[in-house]
């Protein structure tokens, strides 16, 4: 690739809105462009760095037996009313119409897809186990878009699902995968380490986090400093729960990441600038989500109710099976305490209009529930979440803890039943006996580990690609644009590297050797050639790595040995 021909707009200045530095260098070296709010192009450069990332993902998804699909981006909602999640999944679902007034949703996972496709397809526990995935455009509407690729509202996933007859296959399936990603990120030259997280709201089972290392990162990790104990947990997995609330209390515990040093609801409130009674809302809501999905799904009993609010502070746990005029009650209830002295609960619409649904009643009034926390329902509270420190010791063997921030670049999660028996995914054990498909699902994040793989990798000069996932590996720079033996050289040289299977841009541009070199550190090739008056008198050429910066001489003849 010519450098005069490469439509790589390249910026002097830091552009105003990029706060992190993968999002600066990605606008600066001419990577990707703003289209909206959490919406990128990739230009040539960001492009070739995506498919490498890519290739990687899919070979080693091949590896480990995955079978690439591709499913629609457009989902029908009736998928997700079937599944419960229409009502549950909240603000971040992108929803559209079509011309007749028919909803849809812009996907932002693929279970209901994938578990509908399935179910019609798979009978048989001898057509198990499957892996099927996909590497596609992701939507979801996030609350702060923001750090460009990090957080976008439309991002690149790869989503992986997996199809076992019971939980053994699904712990095969789970390793594999827990293999394959920890392949895909060492072959994309990143730090990372697999970390326990916590399954939250979708309840009971594994899950592991792969974190790349970075200081810039928004998730704590804590690890153990023995490597044979291999302990690493991301803080929220690694807190610990202290006492119950009572009544009168105010909680609260805080995700760190999230409203670092808040002790209670208003500085929370003040951090976030909202009111506490969005806070309050926001409890409320999220219950509202977890008992519409009973609704839908026909349950008369909630056994569990997770509540982890959007802060990730507050929890609200049943003691036991309850009816689902409990567990309003007991969100209710929970709202009370927490919120506290001397605000008043401003009921949201929707949630008293659901309020009347499940209590057959009609009022604006929140309080006519008249629910009694411990006369009405039990509820174990946590009063507060100690979050675990470095130094402390490690709970699995008590050597000392560490810790690091990381990114999270992928997610592995054991589903279990819970959408195979709500969408009616089953099949026929050697028996004749029918049982609910067991369920995976495993993702990465392609467009985000390319923002962490800079935030882990740069300079004050620029990005620093590991060469595996770099757009080119080498580029070539004459000294002197008007100096004619020492350009016909660097085009010799260049067509050799590309005949040797080198991906090598020249910069042909009629621009000063300084602005090249700026140039070329700031786009990261991982090595720069320069053909200078030594290269044409001597036939050497001076070969310099972008990581360590030490320039080697190194005899033109043997240029293709030392580059491979
Ligand atoms: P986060 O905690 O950062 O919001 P998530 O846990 O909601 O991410 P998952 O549902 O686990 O994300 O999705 C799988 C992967 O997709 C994530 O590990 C991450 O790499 C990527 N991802 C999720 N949300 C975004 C986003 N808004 N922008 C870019 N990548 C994302
Ligand atoms: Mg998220
Ligand atoms: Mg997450
Ligand atoms: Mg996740």
């Amino acid at each position: 690739m010519r450098a005069t021909e490469l439509y790589a707009p390249t910026l002097r200045e830091v552009p105003a809105e990029a706060e992190v530095v993968s999002h600066q260098l990605l606008l600066r070296a001419g990577y990707i462009r703003r289209t909206a709010t959490g919406v990128y192009t990739y230009l040539p450069l960001g492009m070739r760095v995506l498919k490498k990332i890519e290739q990687i993902v899919r070979e080693e998804m091949d590896r480990q037996g995955g079978q690439e699909i591709m499913m629609p981006i457009i989902q029908p909602a009736e998928l997700w009313q079937e599944s419960g999640r229409w009502d549950v999944y909240g603000p971040e679902l992108f929803r559209l119409k079509d011309r007749h007034e028919r909803d849809f949703a812009l996907g932002p996972t693929h279970e209901e897809i994938i578990t509908a496709l399935v179910r019609g397809e798979v009978n048989s526990y001898k057509q198990m186990p499957i892996l099927l995935y996909q590497i596609q455009n992701k939507y979801r509407d996030e609350r702060r878009p923001r750090f460009g690729l990090l957080r976008g509202r439309e991002f690149i996933m790869k989503d992986l699902y997996s199809f076992d007859r019971d939980a053994d296959g699904l712990e095969v399936s789970y390793r594999k995968m827990h293999v394959a990603y920890t392949r895909v990120f060492k072959r994309c030259g990143l730090r990372f380490r697999p970390v326990e997280a916590d399954s939250g709201a979708i309840g009971g089972s594994d899950t592991h986090e792969f974190m790349v290392l970075a200081d810039s990162g928004e998730a704590i990790i804590l690890y153990c400093e023995n490597p044979v104990c291999g302990y690493a947990a991301n803080n929220e997995k690694a807190s610990v729960p202290v006492g119950e609330i009572t009544p009168d209390e105010t909680l609260y515990p805080l995700n760190r990441a999230e409203t670092p040093g808040c002790r209670t609801v208003e500085e929370v409130a003040q951090f976030l600038r909202i009111s506490p009674q969005q806070i309050i809302k926001t409890i409320l809501y999220e219950t509202e989500r977890e008992v519409a999905a009973a609704l839908v799904r026909g349950d008369r009993e909630i056994n569990e109710i997770k509540l982890s609010n959007a802060l990730g502070c507050l929890r609200l746990e049943l003691a036991g099976p309850k009816t689902v005029q409990q567990v309003t009650g007991a969100a209710v209830g929970f709202a009370g305490p927490v919120g506290l002295k001397g605000c008043t609960i401003v009921a949201d619409p929707e949630v008293m209009a659901m309020v009347n649904a499940v209590t057959g009643s009609n009022t604006n009034d929140i309080h006519c529930l008249n629910v009694n926390p411990g006369r009405d329902f039990e509820v174990n509270m946590i009063k507060d979440i100690r979050m675990v420190q470095a130094g402390e010791p490690c709970p699995h063997c008590g050597s000392k803890l560490l810790e690091a921030k990381g990114i999270e670049v992928g997610q592995i999660f054991k589903l279990g039943d819970k959408y195979s028996k709500v969408l009616g995914a089953t099949y026929l054990d050697e028996g004749g006996k029918s049982l609910p498909i067991i369920m995976g699902c495993y993702g990465i994040g392609v467009s985000r580990t390319m923002a962490a793989a800079i935030e882990q990798n740069h300079d004050q000069n620029g990005i620093i690609w590991p060469v595996a996932i770099a757009p080119f590996q080498v580029v070539v720079i004459p000294v002197s644009a008007k100096d004619e033996t020492q350009v016909a050289l660097a085009e010799e040289l260049y067509h050799r590297l590309l005949e040797a299977g080198v991906e090598t841009v020249i910069d042909d541009r009629p621009e000063r050797a300084g602005v090249k070199f700026k140039d070329a550190d700031l786009i990261g090739y991982p090595l720069r050639i320069t053909i200078g008056a030594k290269a044409v008198s001597e036939n050497r050429v001076e070969i310099r790595p972008r990581k360590t910066g030490e320039v080697t001489l190194t005899a033109t003849r043997d240029l293709e040995k030392t580059v491979l």
